[in-house]
């Protein structure tokens, strides 16, 4: 009774009611300008309906940062039937929460209604919420008011509301005042809120290095004790966690952090790959460097690529033990690749479509080092031969092959015609064609630099 007595006065955390700070342009200078057309047209909308609607989460904080958002979201007091009356192009998604996807163009805005509390900790299980035995959250279904709403996001600069209408921040969190001073806060008791859900001890480390911020004492002190119970979530959503990490623009920051954190060894297969390979950590370092160049210049970058770069020491050793057991070189390169893949894709959760790209990039190393005759010019054609050419030089730059290879690579792809045949090696030639007329397939050399796939 005293307890329901105390939540009824200072609300489910302990957290005194009526915090709603009430941020106004003057002191955040977020124009609604740079809320994209269709969140802005979601909120407009909804709000002409007599519904609450704000532009919250990643975005709020990114605008606040000064920062470009991602995506935009928005939530609202409408529920998911409400949303979607309202908007022709939208549709209703979701499972284990209901929200809706509102396409305009082609942005999409994701718009969720106002999530109660049975997520957000301190609550017993309910018929629309339950834990497994780690107290992790497995489902929580419940719409709540916009406090409660606010309580159950994971830190405070995430949990803000901005109004484009009055262009004002909705703050029930102190998120503005943390976001002011860098810091970065669990809401509530930050135990509970990693034991729910440990995929926020990766997201602390994920959004600290992406956005400067310092993971404040409290929020940061449980994690190395509380590491391991990333193993108990399902291996696709750390997948999924991982990805964004590692496309963040800012892979290599944080996969030291997650070491300084103690979210390595055993806990992050990912990062044991990344980070425990004696002979390949500079290889592997140098490849998220290039992965946060290219995005921070705007550049595309392929998950597929990353992955062949991270695996790439382990099918370098497969390769040798096979080549060590008499198998030639080809064929050797391809069980190599047989073997990794089928190991590290369950252990890793990589998805079976990144396959393809990961075996050409690898399949195609060993051609490059052949430079004579015909071959070079067939290898340019490939159209793979951008991504394989860009991962010889990390090998090149990592010590692993001679620099010249590179550079011969340079200039070949974009000499004229009489540049590159002059680049050609002429000795190899002539000895290719006695060779030929001789022995035409049985040659290891033919083999380790085969000519066509
Ligand atoms: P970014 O999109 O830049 O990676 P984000 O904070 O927007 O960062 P999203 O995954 O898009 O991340 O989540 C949107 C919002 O949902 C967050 O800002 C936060 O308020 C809430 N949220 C996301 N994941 C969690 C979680 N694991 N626990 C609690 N709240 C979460
Ligand atoms: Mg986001």
């Amino acid at each position: 009774m005293i307890r329901d007595f105390l939540r009824k006065v200072f609300g489910p955390r302990g957290a005194p009611r009526g915090r709603l700070k009430i941020i106004p342009f003057e002191r955040h200078r977020i124009s609604r300008e740079r809320v994209s057309r269709c969140a802005l047209r979601v909120t407009t909308t909804l709000q002409s309906r007599g519904h609450a609607a704000f532009v919250v989460g990643g975005a709020v904080r990114d605008l606040a940062l000064g920062l470009e958002p991602k995506d935009f979201d928005v939530a609202t007091d409408a529920v998911p039937e409400e949303i979607h009356a309202a908007f022709r192009r939208s549709r209703i998604i979701g499972r284990r929460f209901r929200l809706v996807h509102v396409m305009c163009g082609p942005e999409t805005v994701e718009v969720s209604t106002f999530r109660g509390l049975a997520g957000a900790g301190g609550e017993e299980n309910t018929e629309h919420s339950s834990r497994d035995e780690h107290g992790r959250i497995l489902r929580d279904n419940v719409f709540g008011t916009q406090e409660q709403d606010a309580l159950r996001r994971d830190f405070t600069v995430n949990a803000m509301f901005y109004d484009p209408a009055t262009q004002q921040i909705w703050d029930y969190q102190n998120g503005f005042a943390d976001l002011e001073v860098r810091r970065l806060r669990m809401i509530g008791d930050p135990e509970q809120r990693y034991r729910e859900d440990p995929i926020r001890m990766l997201r602390a480390v994920r959004l600290s290095a992406k956005l400067g911020l310092v993971i404040d004492p409290g929020t940061r002190a449980p994690i190395q004790g509380m590491a391991e119970l990333v193993q108990n979530v399902p291996a696709s959503r750390v997948f999924d966690e991982m990805l964004k990490l590692l496309l963040s623009g800012h892979a290599k920051e944080c996969v030291l952090r997650l070491r300084k954190e103690g979210l390595h060894h055993g806990v992050l297969p990912m990062l044991d790959v990344i980070l425990e390979q004696p002979m390949g950590e500079r290889f592997v370092m140098l490849a998220l460097a290039h992965t946060d160049r290219r995005l921070q210049e705007d550049k595309p970058v392929s998950p597929g690529f990353l992955f062949a770069a991270l695996l790439w020491h382990e099918v370098l050793a497969a390769w040798k033990g096979y080549q060590d057991k008499g198998v030639k070189p080809y064929p050797a390169l391809h069980e190599a690749m047989d073997d990794v893949l089928s190991v590290q894709e369950e252990k890793l959760a990589i998805p079976r479509r990144y396959d393809a790209v990961m075996r050409e990039i690898w399949s195609m190393q060993p051609r490059f080092e052949n430079r004579s005759g015909r071959r070079p010019f067939t290898l340019l054609e490939h159209p793979r031969f951008r991504a394989a050419y860009d991962f010889l030089l990390l090998r090149c730059e990592s010590g692993e092959l001679p620099g010249e290879i590179g550079q011969w690579w340079e200039r070949f792809q974009h000499g004229g015609k009489e540049e590159r045949n002059a680049l050609l090696l002429p000795g190899d030639q002539r000895k290719r064609r006695r060779r030929r007329r001789k022995a035409p397939r049985d040659d290891a050399a033919a083999a380790a630099a085969p000519a066509e796939d």
